[in-house]
């Protein structure tokens, strides 16, 4: 299973395929993509199977400058193409791929979200109605998105895009995988550095319990209690 995302770039829809094909050996069910941009049309694609089957139902017009793709390792829901991420709010306006495992999804449901239609049998789409309910209280999506990342409790990575700002991918991750690669006018996610190699050497790493908000441009990292963090890139090697 695995996580990628780009923003700043033109050619978003190759790079995200490319780069879930590097994570093909870590195994997955199924695979998504979800791909926008400001003043571009929203495109989700997913399909249960291969990359080579996602990538067959890609057309041309699914083009954008921001983006996030996944590989699913089913825990919650069996493999199909509704369970596949990324996974969206009711009103379609968060966009959420996650690795890992929420454990109390059922208590969250229970508590936050009695009046929501959720059809959903994955832990992960109680999550993304869980953004969706904190910002209907008014909370701003960074503000939601934290809220929701202190009623969880479990495994993630987190990659969730908002429609409405499309300028911004927020990042979060405990106990699963999850880097930041740094580009020139543009910046990636991935849940290893091998899937980006193509793009960018240098990376930077996200604690557990931190937040990252990812632009085009620059990266704020911020830990649990909401100051922000100042780290250091690495440059990976490897043999390509
Ligand atoms: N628990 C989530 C699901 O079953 C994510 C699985 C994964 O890490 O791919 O959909």
């Amino acid at each position: 299973c695995g996580i990628v995302g780009i923003i700043g770039k033109e050619n978003t829809t190759d790079i995200l395929v490319q780069g879930l094909e590097k994570l093909e050996y870590r195994g997955y069910d199924s695979a998504g993509i979800f791909v926008t941009g400001k003043n571009k049309e929203d495109h989700l694609v997913k399909s249960l199977g291969r990359i080579a089957d996602l990538q067959s139902k890609i057309t041309p017009e699914v083009q954008g400058t921001v983006g996030i793709g996944h590989t699913r390792w089913a825990t919650h829901g069996k493999p199909s193409e509704r369970n596949a991420h990324p996974h969206t709010s009711s009103n379609h306006q968060f966009i959420l791929v996650h690795n890992g495992v929420i454990e109390n999804f059922e208590e969250l449901k229970q508590e936050f979200l009695q009046n929501k239609q959720l059809e959903g049998e994955t832990d992960t789409e109680i999550v993304v109605h869980l953004i969706e309910h904190f910002a209907e209280d008014g909370l701003v999506t960074k503000e939601a998105f934290k809220k929701a990342l202190t009623v969880i409790k479990g495994s993630y990575a987190f990659a969730l895009i908002d429609k409405n700002d499309p300028d911004t991918i927020y990042v979060a991750k405990n106990k699963s995988p999850l880097l930041i690669g740094l580009g020139d006018g543009f910046n990636v996610i991935c849940s290893d550095a091998m899937a980006m190699l193509a793009e960018t050497n240098h990376f930077v790493e996200i604690a557990d319990g931190e937040m990252v908000i990812v632009k085009a441009d620059k990266i704020e990292i911020e830990d649990e209690k909401g100051n922000v963090v100042y780290r250091e890139s690495y440059e990976a090697q490897f043999d390509l």
